[in-house]
């Protein structure tokens, strides 16, 4: 990547990640000759996101899927679409920024509950009970008494 201000070639990537609109990568550079930044932006689709399910099947990441997975968490739970698709957004970017080229089904899904937990706590829930219906139940168990637990604490807290 020539430098837009010297024209040297070499430059040093000081940051990486997604891009706003989600669908490109931004790249804040510093030219290692006259040290200024310059940013640099490139099309997503060079790397392709690959989720590897749990039978070992690999298929594109699709975002609409993940999307619809959230609304369906959501419910009936008055939370205006935007705000949905901007948690799609985030954790899409969050994925991209890791620069995984291959993301478990497993590891997505966990993603998506640690948003989740922060987003909404009874769609933390559906989605949970949904994801872990053939997993861990003990543990997740112990996550519902430890957010209940918490949930208490905090309450506890205000009345103070
Ligand atoms: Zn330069």
């Amino acid at each position: 990547m020539r430098c837009p201000f010297c024209q040297k070639p070499d430059s040093r990537v000081i940051d990486t990640r997604a891009a706003d609109d989600g669908h490109s990568i931004r790249r804040r550079r510093e030219c290692t000759g006259c040290g200024k930044r310059f940013t640099t932006y490139e099309a997503v689709e060079t790397v392709p996101l690959i989720v590897v399910k749990n039978d070992g099947r690999r298929e594109s990441f699709n975002r609409a899927k993940l999307l619809t997975g959230l609304v369906r968490s959501c419910d009936k739970r008055d939370i205006p679409l935007e705000r949905i698709e901007a948690l799609a957004t985030d954790i899409e970017r969050e994925l991209r920024n890791s620069m995984t080229r291959e993301v478990t089904a497993r590891d997505l899904g966990e993603l998506v509950m640690e948003k989740l937990k922060s987003f909404d706590e009874v769609a933390y829930i559906r989605f949970a009970s949904v994801y872990r219906k053939f997993a861990d139940i003990g543990s997740f168990q112990a996550e519902l008494t430890d957010l209940l637990k918490a949930k208490e604490q905090g309450s506890g807290v205000l009345a103070n």
